[in-house]
């Protein structure tokens, strides 16, 4: 069924309004006999059945809507909407807007005419450059709020009960659509709704309810989206809510704002942000989705940094966030807090909107949930090799380390916008600030842990537990840690460990030499022998691919080596040269023969 959004868009030259309505609207469907006598009922006169669409089935209006839709099907300036038809005269001028008016009106007539539609004189508002429409007011400069309806919420009592709360509530619902901060103003009204809470109405509240007034008395009107021309989304998060606006040439076309859950309510800022870009994105998704020319204002700096970075360095949350607006061709930009008038005005008021939503708008706000759902379930730890049992060991060690705590909480809040404003103590981690989060008290840097400075001494031995060298150990380290200055820590580490000191003579470094690079998987392999846990195993590498088999040996004569062989060639290729050393398995006679029946080089390198 078609809403007042749908219609809006097809608006922006509107002028001149004719509101008809049909009359006793259900009353013109006929039923046929199948249906008619699931209406029976009972009378002092025996049983009667309803011949026409009785009022009072909970179907009736979405049987007639869809009725009365398809029957002006193909009538355009004709917007059907529940029982109202609006016929729109657009223009540039006002006569042009009134002859489009009557051409429009007169096709109206002649189809209802054809398909025996009776309307309504009682209600008729005729050529009138305002029409009341659904709680709204439609004219020739936009949306309007109905003056009736802020009216009535200037004169609601204050609540003085839960009940009290939700019809309030409820009702400045209705005018979410022009208060972009309704949610955050709510909020500590929503926390008297919560269940389990007990009532008490304490001087915040009413702060609340006045400055719901306040906001109700300013809204704004909201011009007509004209699809040809560039759109831009600003969005705004605090505290408690959401707020986005969607603009053109400086004019809001439509608001909307949500209360951030409360695990949201703990994302850092960068994240709060971002997700009030893709808020706005999915709610806005009918405006925006499939064309250009969309600009995103952000008055978060680090943001703009973080959208221009390999999805890969985000972290997890936010690389789900980012992967949602893939959808749509967005520009994001910077743009400072003062000049962000609407997503400022509006995200500090925002409504947990309820309002009965377009088939379209439903789908894209229960996306948006499941979104939403699925981006506060990442849970960082889930994506890499760190176990639980560590995780909360690092936690301990962040919540005693000052720095961490100062680093957290910069996190939590926001990053100031230049670097000589930053806290001495967190400023080593400016330059990565955009790939900071937080999550169950542990910090990430992407998908890296954050080690706090009591625990980076038993990460060093961790790391260099096997005695890799210096290189090897960062690589490993940096796929799970961080810390600022680890790669020279890790090297220092290493120099001066008297294991690896003591052994560094003997070990001379071999000079590598790669292998000529085969041309097709199997062309070249080589093969070894080793032992683990006390059994023996055949390893054959394919150069090409580097892709391994292992074998289980039962015994190590040449000829259980050379029937894993023959299995390994059959099911794969047979080679046209095999490497190995000179062990026992690999220079007796027996291999010499099966090279030759299989003709392939056997090339002998000296044992280590
Ligand atoms: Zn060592």
């Amino acid at each position: 069924m078609p809403t007042l959004e749908d219609v809006l868009y097809k608006l922006p030259k509107a002028r001149v309004f004719t509101l008809v309505d049909a009359r006793d609207a259900f009353l013109q469907c006929k039923l046929d006999e199948h249906s008619s006598y699931m209406t029976t009922f009972w009378t002092p006169w025996g049983r009667k059945r309803w011949l026409k669409l009785p009022f009072g089935v909970s179907v009736a209006p979405e049987v007639y809507q869809r009725k009365q839709h398809e029957l002006l099907m193909g009538l355009s300036g004709v917007e059907p909407i529940a029982d109202d038809i609006l016929v729109v005269g657009c223009g540039d001028s006002d006569e042009e807007a009134e002859c489009d008016h009557d051409a429009k009106l007169l096709a109206l007539m002649v189809r209802c005419r054809q398909v025996k539609l009776r309307l309504s004189i009682k209600k008729l508002q005729f050529k009138v450059p305002e029409v009341h429409f659904h709680g709204h007011i439609l004219s020739s400069t936009g949306l309007k709020a109905d003056p009736e309806k802020v009216k009535a919420v200037l004169e609601m009592p204050h609540p003085s009960d839960v009940k009290g709360v939700q019809r309030f509530v409820g009702f400045v619902t209705y005018l979410a659509k022009f208060l972009p901060r309704l949610s955050e103003v709510c909020e500590p009204l929503r926390r008297l709704m919560d269940k389990d809470t007990i009532w008490l109405w304490v001087p915040k509240h009413d702060a609340a309810v006045r400055e719901i007034k306040q906001l109700v008395t300013q809204t704004p009107v909201l011009r007509y989206c004209n699809v040809s021309k560039p759109v831009t989304i600003q969005s705004d998060s605090s505290q408690y809510g959401l707020g986005c606006c969607l603009m053109q040439e400086g004019q809001p076309v439509a608001v909307a704002s949500r209360a951030l859950t409360p695990t949201e309510q703990n994302y850092a800022q960068i994240e709060k942000e971002c997700l009030s870009i893709v808020f706005a994105c999915q709610h806005f998704h009918h405006y925006l989705y499939g064309r250009d020319n969309i600009t995103a204002e952000t008055d978060h700096k680090p943001l703009i940094a973080i959208f221009s970075k390999p999805l890969l360095n985000a972290p997890k949350r936010l690389q789900s966030m980012l992967l949602a607006l893939q959808n749509y061709n967005l520009k994001v930009v910077y743009k400072p807090g003062p000049e962000m008038y609407v997503s400022d005005t509006l995200s500090r008021a925002t409504a947990s909107g309820t309002h009965t939503r377009s088939m379209h708008e439903q789908h894209a706000v229960c996306s948006l949930q499941t979104e939403q759902v699925d981006v506060e379930h990442i849970n960082q730890a889930d994506y890499h090799n760190v176990t639980d049992q560590c995780l909360i060991q690092i936690r301990q060690h962040t919540d005693r380390d000052g720095q961490l705590q100062a680093l957290r909480s910069v996190i939590l809040m926001g990053w100031p916008d230049c670097r000589e404003e930053t806290a001495l103590a967190v400023r080593e981690y400016w330059p990565v600030k955009e790939e900071l989060s937080v999550q169950n008290g542990v910090i990430f840097k992407s998908q890296r842990v954050v080690i706090p400075r009591s625990l980076r001494p038993e990460m060093l031995a961790r790391v260099h537990s096997s005695h890799i060298g210096g290189e090897a150990c960062y690589r490993q380290a940096c796929d799970t840690l961080y810390w600022p200055g680890m790669q020279s820590e890790i090297k220092d580490y290493v120099s001066k460990c008297t294991v690896c000191n003591e052994y560094a003579i003997e070990q001379q470094r071999e000079t590598m030499m790669s292998h000529e690079l085969p041309m097709r998987p199997w062309q070249i392999v080589s093969l070894d022998l080793f032992q683990h846990s006390g059994k023996d195993f055949l390893l054959i590498v394919d150069h090409y691919s580097d892709f391994w088999e292992i074998d289980l040996l039962p015994d190590l004569s040449a000829e259980t080596t050379i029937k894993r062989y023959k299995a390994q060639f059959a099911r794969y290729c047979q080679p046209d040269r095999v490497i190995s050393d000179n062990g026992p398995q690999f220079s007796g006679v027996e291999i010499r023969k099966f090279a030759a029946e299989w003709e392939f080089e056997h090339v002998t390198t000296p044992k280590s």
